[in-house]
């Protein structure tokens, strides 16, 4: 329901006194007023480039492909692009030979296009796509705002603060189902524990299925 207009106006109000018309006192005022703000109250503002905002773990930053032993943590799963809204990632996925199956042949963020929503973190199973602090980038040129795997991949050390405040922060209903470990890589069944646990659960049947599949 929209709301009732109120008039919070008291009668008057815009009557000028003898004062208020001679204007003069009023802008020493209102300069008195300015200079005060200037001398007693703190600085908030950054004297940029030298000085640098350091922004919280919460921060959305420029998104980045989480480095992992050296190796993309992605396993090229396309849901990110999927949930992409300006459709600013692509890939190409190829096959590799490890328990991980499947890497990013090519990945690319349109930086122009990106609006730091942080939906590709959201959606990505591997946490393997994650909201950084860069905050500041400038391009000479379009071309130079497309982000391939080289500018992309961040070591995992160095995005410390923000996987843990992943883990603090999600909605714990996720977390409780479904933490990320490196042997709970939900695209591949070859040679996981995840196989082994179904064995000793009886799903022989399962457990055939992934090995004719991987071997296929
Ligand atoms: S932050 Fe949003 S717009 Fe940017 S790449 Fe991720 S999903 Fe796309
Ligand atoms: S959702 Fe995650 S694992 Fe899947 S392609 Fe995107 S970054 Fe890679």
């Amino acid at each position: 329901m929209p709301g009732k207009i109120q008039n919070t106006g008291t009668p008057n109000e815009r009557t000028l006194n003898f004062w208020e018309r001679l204007y003069l006192p009023e802008i020493f005022k209102g300069l008195g007023y300015s200079f005060r703000k200037v001398v007693k109250e703190p600085m908030y503002t950054f004297q940029y480039p030298e000085e640098q905002w350091y922004p919280p773990d919460g921060y959305r930053g420029r998104p980045v492909l989480v480095e992992e032993d050296g190796k993309p943590r992605c396993v090229s799963c396309n849901l990110c692009a999927k949930a992409c809204p300006p459709m600013a990632i692509s890939m190409e996925t190829h096959e590799i030979d490890s328990v991980k199956e499947r890497e990013p042949k090519w990945f690319e963020i349109n930086m122009l296009r990106c609006i730091y929503c942080g939906f590709c973190e959201e959606v990505c199973p591997e946490e393997a796509i994650v909201m950084s602090k860069e905050y500041d980038m400038t391009f000479q040129a379009r071309t130079e705002a497309i982000f391939g795997l080289e500018r992309l991949l961040v070591p995992e050390e160095r995005l410390k603060d923000r996987l843990d405040y992943l883990k603090r922060a999600r909605n714990p209903q996720f977390g409780q189902n479904w933490d990320f470990k490196r042997s709970n890589n939900i695209h591949s069944l070859r040679d996981r524990a995840f196989v082994k646990w179904l064995r000793e659960g009886g799903a022989e049947e399962v457990e055939s299925a992934a090995t004719e599949s991987a071997h296929a």
